[in-house]
C-alpha cells in the first residue's frame, strides 16, 4: 500500500528538497576553491619534492649526517651527495669528540630542547647502531662535583630530573669508577638515554643507514681541493645540485666558505685537544666516563681511554709537551692511575664552531645561508659548540623541514627561537 502523503507535507517536502538542492549547489561552489587549493597544495608539495631532490651536503660530521638522514627519510627518491675533505668519521670535530651525550649544562640545568635533543639523538643512534653495533660505548656517564656549590647544583638536578640523573655519593663513585680521588665530592649518574658514543663509528653507522635508505642514491665524495669562496670550480660543481647544505664545521671559517667579511657571524672557532691513553688491562680501572669540565671517556677496545680537553680561543694546535703538561695539571687529581700507569697513544686536536651565547646559551645555527653566495638555494647547519651530540638530531630534523618547505618560517613554527642568530 502506497502511504498517503498530505499535500501540505508534500509542499513542505518539496520546499525542503529545493532548499537542500540550493544548499548543495552553494556548497559545491563553496567547495570549489577548496578543491582547487587542495590541488594547488598537492602540486606545490610535489613541486617542492621535485625541487629538493638532488642535494649536496658540504661536510659529513654530526651536523651534515643528521641533515642527510632526515632529508632522505622525508623526501622519497631524493639523492644526497656528501662533499667532504675526509671519509665518514674521519673529519672535523666529530672525529675527535669525547662522545658524551646528556641534556644538562655544567651546573646541572636541563638544556633548552634537552629532552627533545636526547630523544632525537637516540633515534639516530638506533639507526646507526644497526650497522655499527659498537658505536655505543656506555649507557651511562658520571658528572662529578669538585666544589660544595656544584654538589648542591647536582643534587638539585637529581631531585628535579630523577628520570635522567641519580645522585651518587663519593664512595659509590669510588667503587664504580675507581678514580680514587679525594677531590670528588659526589656527583650524578646520567642514564636513560644518556650515553657515551664513539662518534667516528657512529657517523659511519649513520652513513650506512643513509645509504640503505637512499637505495643507492647516497654518495660520499672525498675532495682534495676544499670548497671555498675563492675556488670558482666549486660554484660550477655545486650548480649541479638544487639544494646545498653547508655543514663544514670549522671549515666554514678556515677554508673561507663564509666570506672573509663575515665578521658579524655569531660564532667562532674553539680548539680542543685530547690525549688517547692505553692502560694495563690487568688493572681494576672500570673506565666509566667521568665529566667535570675535563673528562675521561672510554675508547673502543680494551684498556683505552680518552682524556680531554683543553679549549682555547685559538686556532693553532699546541705542541705535544704543552698539551700533556696542561692536561696533567688539570686532571691528575681525578685519575692519577691513568697518568702514572697509562701510556700515551695519540694526541688529537679538533676545532669546534662555538656559537655566541643567546637567550638559551650556545644554540646551533640553522637556516638559509648568509655570507655565502656560492649557490642560490643554500642552507647552513653549524654552531653545535660543545653540544654536538645533544643537538645534532633535533636541529637536523627542524632544518630538514625548512629545506623541504623552502622557507625559513617553518623553522620558526617548530621552534620560535631557532633563528636567534639572524641579524
Ligand atoms: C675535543 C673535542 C671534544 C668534544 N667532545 C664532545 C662531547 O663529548 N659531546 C658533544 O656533544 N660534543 C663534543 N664536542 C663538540 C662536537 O664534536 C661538535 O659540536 C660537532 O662534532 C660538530 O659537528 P659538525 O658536523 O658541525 O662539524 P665537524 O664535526 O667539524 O664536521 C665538519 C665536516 O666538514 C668537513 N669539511 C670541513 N671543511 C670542508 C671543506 N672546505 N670542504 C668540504 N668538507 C669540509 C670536515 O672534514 C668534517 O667532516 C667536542 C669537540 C671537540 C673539538
Amino acid at each position: 500500500m502506497v502511504p498517503h502523503i498530505s499535500s501540505s507535507l508534500c509542499i513542505k517536502l518539496r520546499l525542503s528538497l529545493l532548499l537542500a538542492m540550493t544548499q548543495l549547489l552553494s556548497l559545491s561552489y563553496a567547495l570549489q576553491p577548496c578543491r582547487l587549493s587542495a590541488k594547488t597544495t598537492r602540486l606545490y608539495a610535489s613541486k617542492a619534492e621535485h625541487d629538493v631532490k638532488n642535494i649536496a651536503i658540504v661536510g659529513g660530521g654530526l651536523a651534515g649526517m643528521s641533515a642527510a638522514y632526515h632529508l632522505l627519510e622525508k623526501i622519497q627518491g631524493s639523492s644526497i651527495t656528501i662533499i667532504d675533505k675526509a671519509g665518514p668519521g674521519e673529519g672535523g670535530a666529530s672525529a675527535v669528540a669525547g662522545g658524551l651525550l646528556h641534556p644538562f649544562s655544567p651546573r646541572g640545568k636541563l638544556l633548552h630542547l634537552g629532552v627533545e635533543g636526547l630523544n632525537a639523538a637516540n633515534r639516530l643512534i638506533g639507526a646507526a647502531n644497526r650497522h655499527q653495533p659498537n658505536c655505543v660505548l656506555r649507557d651511562q656517564l658520571y658528572r662529578v662535583a669538585l666544589t660544595e656549590k656544584n654538589v648542591d647544583q647536582l643534587k638539585d638536578t637529581a631531585n628535579l630530573y630523577p628520570k635522567y640523573a641519580t645522585w651518587v655519593s663519593p664512595d659509590e663513585i669510588e667503587s664504580n669508577c675507581r678514580p680514587s680521588s679525594d677531590s670528588i665530592l659526589g656527583g650524578v649518574l646520567f642514564s636513560n638515554g644518556c650515553k657515551v658514543i664513539h662518534v667516528p663509528t657512529y657517523i659511519q653507522g649513520l652513513w650506512s643507514a643513509c645509504q640503505e635508505m637512499s637505495n643507492g642514491r647516497a654518495t660520499w665524495c672525498v675532495e682534495d681541493s676544499p670548497i671555498s669562496q675563492s675556488n670558482y670550480d666549486w660554484e660550477k660543481r655545486l650548480s649541479e645540485f638544487d639544494t646545498v647544505v653547508f655543514a663544514a664545521g670549522s671549515g666554514l671559517f678556515q677554508d673561507s666558505i663564509l666570506k672573509k667579511d663575515a665578521t658579524d657571524f655569531p660564532a667562532e672557532i674553539v680548539r680542543g685537544q685530547s690525549i688517547e691513553f692505553s692502560y694495563p688491562s690487568s688493572s681494576d680501572y672500570t673506565n666509566e666516563a667521568l665529566l667535570c669540565g675535563k673528562y675521561f671517556a672510554p675508547l673502543p677496545g680494551s684498556g683505552r681511554v680518552l682524556l680531554g680537553a683543553t679549549h682555547e680561543w685559538k686556532e693553532e694546535a699546541l705542541d705535544r709537551s704543552t698539551v700533556m703538561e696542561e692536561l696533567k695539571q688539570r686532571s691528575y687529581d681525578l685519575a692519577p692511575f691513568i697518568w702514572d700507569k697509562g701510556s700515551v697513544q695519540n694526541i688529537t686536536v679538533g676545532y669546534r664552531v662555538q656559537s655566541r651565547r643567546g637567550k638559551f646559551g650556545r644554540m646551533p645555527i640553522i637556516g638559509q645561508s648568509v655570507h655565502n653566495d656560492i649557490h642560490p638555494n643554500s642552507w647552513m647547519f653549524t654552531g653545535l659548540s660543545g653540544r654536538g651530540l645533544i643537538y645534532h638530531g633535533v636541529y637536523g630534523d627542524i632544518l630538514s623541514n625548512a629545506i623541504i618547505a623552502k622557507t625559513e618560517s617553518v623553522v620558526l613554527n617548530d621552534n620560535p627561537d631557532a633563528l636567534w642568530w639572524k641579524p
